[in-house]
């Protein structure tokens, strides 16, 4: 697995709109997410279909989504509430970073 700094991996900044999730982190980079994007990568149990399935299994029919609020999760983590009332997805600042980075991780579908 890709090695990145904490810096890369720490976020500075996290703002929403109707479509995309932006993050800057403290290494000065900005990250442009789009929602529907990562709303079907959403990692949690049942978005996957069950314990051990793939990130993407039971989301890939989602037209449409917007986001209500982003909750932080710790040091490490966020949790989105998504406007079709899902919010159990944690989604990791490494697995984000990654994502963004191209470097694969936990949100790959
Ligand atoms: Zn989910």
């Amino acid at each position: 697995m890709a090695q990145l700094s904490l810096k890369a991996t720490t976020p500075d900044l996290i703002d929403f709109d109707d479509t995309t999730l932006k993050i800057t982190w403290k290494d000065g980079v900005t990250s442009v997410f789009d929602l529907l994007d990562l709303r079907k990568r959403c990692p949690c149990v049942v978005c996957k279909g069950g314990h051990g399935g793939k990130v993407g299994t039971t989301t890939g029919g989602i037209q449409k989504i917007s986001l209500y609020a982003v909750n932080k999760v710790g040091r490490y983590a966020i949790n989105p509430v998504w406007s079709d009332n899902h919010q159990t997805g944690i989604y990791s600042f490494d697995s984000l970073r990654m994502l963004a980075d191209g470097l694969g991780g936990d949100l790959t579908l």
